[in-house]
């Protein structure tokens, strides 16, 4: 590949280990093989009772006794069942993550999740997550890829009257985090958008009726990740998800949905597989239930490493997977459909974009998915001001504002642009995602949103002259923990502390599928290669120089 900058680099086979399937005869701590007797310890406190209580006891108790009046099993435990997680000691450096327990790492404040299935606020939301964030949140508010807000600086104490505050506009933080099922992604543009196949709105709906705080799926292996998407522009990551509906137009049965299963990334990434089965849009409902059936009944407790849907789906493989679906859990079967057409549009919405009705959709860039509480409220009144109501956020870290009127897309773009909302971002500001990172994830290594936001600025300077139309994305993570996708992006950084020294591993050439590539792709470790924080300009700006000369822009990295 083009992009090796010294004779020692050279792509490696594949970006990670293989997922691979068990030995047989393994107990691996699924319930409906090898019973419900917990093998570790989280599988201990989640058998204890339904984890979504602890909610009762923050109330009640320790958010009027304090921190240190919480037990290890809940502040470590079950608040993640409430979108709560410690943060990161500040000062604490990247050496010592691997060195210490996440006890001796952890913060008396906490990061707060709020829940925002498909990425949808009203106004009224946006404000009430802007008052908190200025009243309790140290004016923090970060845009997460999983169309999430995150507040830090979270006290105990202030946790119920923020989830009064919460409840008042109709937004939760239960099962932002935890065993769960996580937040539902769902495309921001379901409703509106001028070309889509299908309007997901009353499945991600009926999905969030059905299933957010159910006891029959509270306790699973792991975490539990859905997407469903009616765009042609594949908005929806849907190859990253545990189960992800595509919406597809079937030859005799009408619109519904392409089911994929089993996407992960993390240390062992693995993209989802088709199943081959259509999905009407009245069974979104009964399929997903079977689904993560599957993973409560038969996915691996026993190492959390292994706890993830797509450790089975490499043991089952997709024929087993569908037939185990269709008669153990559903009862039926389903019916061969078809797959997604290939992507037309940029699934993260950035710019003005025509709805079906005449209005417009404007979807703004953030610097790494960074916003504070003026931004917020501003990002509020200024969408009221315009005469909408309908705010959402993208798996991609971005902001749209629905049903502008033509006329005030101006005005719109003119109030946001101040608070680094912006319409028309360079290629790198669009493109770039990082993750939380060492400022406060306990298992960061290195610096992330600050670094990434230097370097942006950096390449708007420097790379004036070339003429970049497809935005070359850039994933950096403060660890391998790929919560920011590395092995899916152009150019994706995995942060480590290797010697006495935090590096960037470098992968090249990954890709979900898109108007761009047919097909989703892991980008390829380049090896001997390690990038420092304070080479990192450097070494993009060689890379995308030499990507342009060589290719102008014509071929995608995984081509070049
Ligand atoms: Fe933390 Fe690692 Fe995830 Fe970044 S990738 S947020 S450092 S766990």
């Amino acid at each position: 590949m083009a992009a090796q900058t010294t004779s020692t680099e050279s792509p490696s086979k594949s970006a990670a280990p293989r997922v691979r399937g068990p030995r047989p005869g393994t107990n691996l701590g699924q319930w409906k093989i090898s019973g419900k007797d917990p093998l570790n310890h989280n599988e201990e406190f989640k058998a204890e009772g339904n984890p979504l209580d602890v909610r009762e006891r923050i109330i009640d108790t320790y958010s009027k006794q304090g921190f240190d009046s919480i037990p290890t099993d809940d502040v470590h435990g079950r608040f993640r069942w409430m979108g709560l997680y410690t943060q990161r000691k500040q000062g604490v450096d990247g050496a010592s993550t691997s060195k210490l327990d996440a006890e001796s790492l952890s913060d008396k404040y906490f990061m707060m999740r709020i829940r925002t299935d498909g990425g949808r606020l009203s106004v009224a939301q946006a404000r009430v997550i802007g008052e908190i964030s200025r009243d309790f949140a140290r004016d923090t508010a970060d845009v997460s890829d999983r169309q999430n807000i995150q507040l830090h600086w979270i006290r105990v104490e202030d946790v119920p009257e923020i989830w009064e505050r919460l409840d008042s506009v109709g937004l939760l933080s239960v099962e932002a985090c935890g065993d769960t099922p996580r937040v539902f992604l769902g495309s921001p543009v379901a409703g509106v958008d001028a070309h889509e196949i299908i309007d997901c709105t009353p499945q991600l709906d009926a999905l969030g009726e059905a299933f957010v705080g159910n006891p029959d799926f509270v306790n699973l292996p792991r975490k539990f990740k859905t997407a469903i998407t009616g765009s042609k522009s594949l908005d929806v990551v849907h190859e990253i998800n545990d189960v992800s509906f595509v919406g597809v137009e079937h030859p005799e049965l009408g619109v519904g949905y392409d089911l994929w299963v089993g996407g992960a990334l993390s240390i062992t990434p693995r993209l989802a597989e088709r199943l081959g089965v259509f999905v009407a849009p009245e069974d979104v409902v009964p399929v997903w239930a079977a689904v993560a059936g599957i993973f409560r009944d038969y996915g691996y407790r026993k190492q959390r490493t292994k706890a993830r849907l797509k450790f089975l789906l490499a043991e089952w493989g997709t024929e087993k997977f569908r037939q185990v679906l269709q008669d153990e859990y559903l009862g039926r079967e389903l019916p061969d459909g078809p797959a997604p057409a290939r992507a037309v549009g940029r699934p993260d919405h950035v710019g003005v974009h025509e709805q079906h009705d005449g209005k417009k959709y404007v979807g703004f860039a953030l610097t790494v998915g960074r916003l504070d509480s003026a931004a917020l409220l501003t990002l509020a009144d200024a969408t009221e001001a315009v005469g909408s109501d309908r705010i959402r956020l993208t798996p991609y870290q971005k902001v749209l504002v629905l049903d502008v009127p033509e006329d005030r897309v101006a005005e719109l773009t003119a109030a946001l642009e101040p608070h680094g909302m912006d319409a028309h971002p360079s290629p790198f500001r669009r493109a770039t995602i990082a993750c939380t990172g060492i400022e406060f994830c306990k298992l960061a290594f290195v610096e992330t949103k600050g670094l990434a936001a230097q370097v942006i600025d950096q390449l708007e300077e420097r790379l004036t002259d070339l003429e970049i139309t497809n935005p070359i994305s850039l994933h950096i993570n403060g660890c391998p923990n790929s919560c920011a996708r590395i092995q899916t992006a152009d150019i994706g950084l995995k942060g480590q502390f290797i010697g006495e020294e935090f590096v960037f591993q470098v992968h090249l050439g990954g890709g979900l599928a898109s108007a761009d590539r047919e097909e989703g792709g892991l980008g390829r470790t380049v090896r001997g290669l390690k990038v420092t924080s304070d080479d990192l300009t450097d070494y993009v700006e060689r890379v995308t120089r030499r990507y342009m000369a060589e290719t102008n822009g014509e071929l995608t990295f995984a081509e070049w």
